[in-house]
């Protein structure tokens, strides 16, 4: 599969996208990056440092979004970093806590986004949803929220 190639033919022929985009001009080539996800498999801090955001692998898996992770860790950090100084102690040691404090806080999110991500990637699984949902409408309008939103 390639995105790049999709991303182009989605907005140049699909039926509800195409007139959206008939009169635009791409003022630069596609370009993506690849989103760190790390699942906490390296440590977040060390002697004298600490990793927020994207340096820190917080992006959820199943949406791509680190804003609030990337804000969420930040402030863990700033809060880490206050008593650090308060007792003059900025070693490794001291500062694994704020990994245990990060993985409290935000590993649960992440874990629950890589579950929906690897679930997505089953056809029969997503289509069998899909038509169950179809029959229930308070179901079907959560569904659709929850994909207006990703
Ligand atoms: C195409 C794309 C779309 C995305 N869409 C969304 C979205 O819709 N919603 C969402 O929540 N997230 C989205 N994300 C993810 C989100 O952008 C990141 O998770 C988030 O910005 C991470 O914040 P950060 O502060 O950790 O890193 P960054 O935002 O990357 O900030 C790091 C900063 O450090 C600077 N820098 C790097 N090296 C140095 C250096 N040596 N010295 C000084 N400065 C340096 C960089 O220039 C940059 O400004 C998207 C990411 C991509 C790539």
């Amino acid at each position: 599969m390639s995105l790049k190639k999709d991303f182009l033919a989605l907005t140049g022929q699909h039926p509800v996208l195409e007139p959206v985009f008939r009169k635009a001009v791409q003022a630069a080539p596609v370009m993506g990056h690849p989103l760190p996800y790390s699942e906490f498999r390296y440590p977040l801090s060390g002697n004298r440092y600490l990793l927020v955001g994207d340096a820190a692998g917080v992006v959820n898996p199943l949406t791509g979004e680190g804003v609030g992770n990337a804000l969420h860790t930040g402030l863990l950090a700033a809060g880490h970093i206050a008593e650090c100084s308060s007792a003059g102690d900025y070693r490794a040691d001291r500062n694994k806590l704020y990994d245990r404090l990060v993985k409290k806080r935000i590993s649960g999110g992440l874990t629950l986004g890589k579950r929906m991500q690897k679930l997505a990637s089953h056809e029969k699984t997503v289509n069998l949803l899909f038509h169950v949902a179809a029959s229930f409408p308070s179901l079907k309008r959560w569904m659709k929220g929850m994909i207006r939103r990703l």
